[in-house]
């Protein structure tokens, strides 16, 4: 009795993204700024004032928020209504403020940030067995 219970058709494949200049496979995802594609992002924590339902940036963290600039309040930070509710992202190439970051992927050899659009995908075989014929 063959042990392997993997040892039929049944092959393990995976999807490995393909570099469409240089074929390289090294591709590390990569979130980039939808405006210029700069990939030098700083998260920036956002507020949620819970009793005025106000959401702000607090660039330097929710404790170091004096006051909410909705409704003016000072005492937030120390009152348990702030909630941290996500982030936004600053490109600190251009400038611009955006909730998610276009998502590209990074091509090592290359040093290149690829949109996903050209990117092809690749079905890549398990090649830790034997690919011949199994013995029966
Ligand atoms: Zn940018
Ligand atoms: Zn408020
Ligand atoms: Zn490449």
């Amino acid at each position: 009795m063959p042990a392997d219970p993997a040892a039929s058709s049944q092959k393990a494949i995976r999807y490995a993204p393909v570099c469409p200049d240089c074929r390289g496979q090294w591709l590390q995802l990569n979130g980039s700024c939808p405006e210029c594609g700069g990939c030098v992002l700083q998260p920036v924590p956002l507020a949620h004032h819970i009793p005025c339902a106000g959401v702000f940036e607090a660039p330097e963290g929710l404790a170091a928020v004096e006051r909410c600039p909705k409704c003016r309040r000072r005492d937030v930070a120390d009152s348990d209504h702030l909630e941290a509710v996500g982030e936004v992202y600053h490109c600190l190439d251009c400038s611009a403020h955006f909730p998610e970051p276009v998502m590209r992927l990074y091509c090592r050899d290359c040093d290149f940030n690829h949109r996903f659009a050209d990117v092809g995908f690749e079905v890549i075989r398990a090649s830790s067995q034997a690919e011949g014929p199994v013995d029966a």
